[in-house]
């Protein structure tokens, strides 16, 4: 992919400008998120229909599964002309009927679309209809999409969940006001997340996508949502359309974020001020304290983010205003204003956003910065190591807990540690 539209520049984001790019960009596709979703979803499988290529991201990036029955694998549809596509039909469903009998356990199967040719002229939609039809009700089978034409690397997961919506229960317009968090969560995060729920007196929350598929939460138009992550677009519109309402807030990363996520469901479930801060005070002050010692190696450093998982802007805000970094460029591929609201008034007002890419021109921009620390794709890091950067891998960011009070300083630490790593390098190379 080429440039194809100029950088526009508009400053539809409060007072801050926003260069917008289209050109090549260096990104995962949305099949990555299979390997977070099939931890978090413990009855589902993932049956991505793709080529070799899918096949390899899937079993590179999961490795480690290779040690314990695996629930996601990859049918390869190979080249095949318009006439083959029935017999492409026939082999799908040979392939799921094998793959169910074989596994009992399943309860949800996702067929993962992706972009080879052969694949986009399958309708995966009927086949996870027809299937569906066949297998119910042991097994729901759903489909979504995780090309890379279609979608970046945490897309997946909000193509997931949105398809994963209309399957939710139905919550009545007299049933009790409810709470649910919407986006995938570490167990151990969630957990947490419920103690905290809990204290603060809110009536029992739900996660959404839970850890069975059979404990699907019921939506309605008393449900309130918060989201956990920035990337949930498609999502907070399947989840409107069946009338729940999302609670304007930020992220819960570092301790202002997740004060004002947990601050925004107290407010509307009526918590009285001083009974959300008797709840929340213990934990907040711990993970005050436990920042201290990551604020030394990242305060004045200057940071560039290059767009990759759509953490970009609640991952800045808390760097600039907790940890007292700088923020030189913050790219994101996808920016979505109703979402952000709050975090984007939160960003120094001299920030640089940029949406979308054109790599190389933004590869000209980084070095010219030369900022101390780059966040980055896998794809660019060793490049820009090699250029004397020091990077800090996105993918990192997604997979690690970095939600909430307990983990704020674990979040500072991932971005404390390529610098101290790097210090650490000079040194040694100067005292050599
Ligand atoms: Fe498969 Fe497309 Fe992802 Fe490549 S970019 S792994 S072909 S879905």
């Amino acid at each position: 992919m080429s440039a194809v539209i100029p950088i526009q520049v508009d400053s539809g984001c409060g007072d801050l400008p926003v260069l917008r790019e289209r050109g090549q960009r260096e990104v995962f596709c949305g099949l990555t998120g299979i390997i977070w979703l099939h931890r978090k979803i413990q009855d589902a499988f993932f049956l991505v229909v793709g080529s070799r290529t899918c096949a390899h991201l899937i079993q590179s990036a999961a490795g480690v599964m290779i040690f314990a029955e695996p629930r996601f694998a990859t049918a390869i549809i190979d080249e095949r002309d318009l006439a083959g596509i029935a017999d492409a039909n026939e082999e799908l469903d040979r392939v799921v009927r094998r793959l169910l009998e074989r596994r009992p356990d399943i309860r949800m199967l996702f067929l993962v679309g992706s972009c080879p040719s052969e694949v986009i002229k399958l309708d995966l939609s009927r086949a996870a209809e027809r299937l569906s039809r066949e297998f119910l009700p042991q097994v729901r089978v759903l489909n979504y999409s995780g090309s890379g034409i279609e979608t970046t690397f945490t897309q997946g997961e909000d193509a997931c969940l949105a398809a994963l919506v209309p399957q939710l229960p139905v919550a009545g317009a007299n049933d009790a006001a409810s709470l649910l968090v919407v986006g995938c969560l570490p167990d151990v995060v969630e957990d947490q997340f419920a103690r905290l729920f809990k204290a603060i007196g809110l009536p029992p929350v739900s996660f959404f996508p839970p850890r069975s598929s059979r404990a699907l939460p019921a939506v309605g138009p008393n449900t309130r949502y918060l989201l956990a992550q920035p990337f949930l677009t498609d999502t907070a519109r399947a989840l409107e359309q069946r009338g729940a309402r999302r609670l304007a807030a930020p992220f819960p990363f570092g301790v202002e974020g997740t004060t004002e996520w947990l601050r925004a469901a107290a407010s509307a479930f009526g918590i009285r001020a001083a009974d959300f801060e008797r709840a929340t005070s213990p934990a907040r002050e711990r993970a005050v304290q436990s920042l201290l010692r990551h604020r030394e190696s990242l305060q004045g450093k200057r940071i560039f983010f290059f767009p990759d998982s759509q953490l970009e802007i609640p991952l800045a805000r808390f760097l600039a205003r907790e940890l007292g970094m700088q923020l030189t460029e913050v790219g994101t591929p996808y920016l979505h204003r109703e979402h952000l609201r709050q975090e984007l008034a939160w960003l120094p007002q001299d920030t640089t956003l940029s949406e979308g890419q054109d790599v190389e021109k933004q590869l000209d921009r980084c070095r010219d910065l030369a900022p101390d620390l780059v966040v980055c794709g896998l794809g660019l890091a060793n490049p820009l190591e090699a250029e004397g950067l020091t990077t800090k891998w996105a993918i990192e960011l997604v997979f690690s807990p970095v939600h909430g009070y307990e983990q704020a300083a674990d979040l500072a630490g991932l971005f404390a540690r390529p610098l101290q790593r790097r210090a650490k390098l000079t040194t040694e190379v100067a005292c050599n």
